[in-house]
């Protein structure tokens, strides 16, 4: 059995994925259950389990999965309309893939705050 976690192996392609995006640093993809008409997710290639991880090193890593998000909002024709960028954390923001992965939301219009 693979121990890679399931956005890791989505990654690096051992999982099927609708890849919309990827550079040597993340990858983007469709998410699977959708909560809007637009909703990608966001992932670096490499393993952070959460933004509890991360640290100074990872600044410019951070900042290019929101680079990424923001030219794939512009790319998605969200840019206008507006679209919602949300990285949960932990069991009450109800992560449930403990890879970190940021959550590009657009195409309808959203609530706030969320449930
Ligand atoms: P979170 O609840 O913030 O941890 O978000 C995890 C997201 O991953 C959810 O929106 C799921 O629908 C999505 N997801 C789970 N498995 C897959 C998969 N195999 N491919 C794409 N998205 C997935
Ligand atoms: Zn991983």
């Amino acid at each position: 059995m693979d121990d890679e976690c399931l956005f890791c192996q989505i990654a690096s392609g051992k999982i099927a994925s609708d890849i919309v995006y990827e550079d040597n640093d993340v990858v983007a993809f469709t998410d699977v259950s959708p909560g809007a008409p637009t909703h990608l997710l966001i992932v670096p290639r490499v393993h952070l389990a959460s933004l509890n991880d991360t640290d100074t090193k990872d600044i410019e890593l951070l900042g290019k999965m929101m680079r990424a998000a923001i030219t794939l909002a512009k790319e998605h024709d969200l840019a206008e309309g507006g679209y919602r960028l949300v990285i949960n954390t932990g069991k009450d923001a109800g992560q449930t893939v403990g890879h970190i992965h940021l959550h590009l939301l657009g195409g309808r219009s959203l609530s706030w705050p969320p449930g």
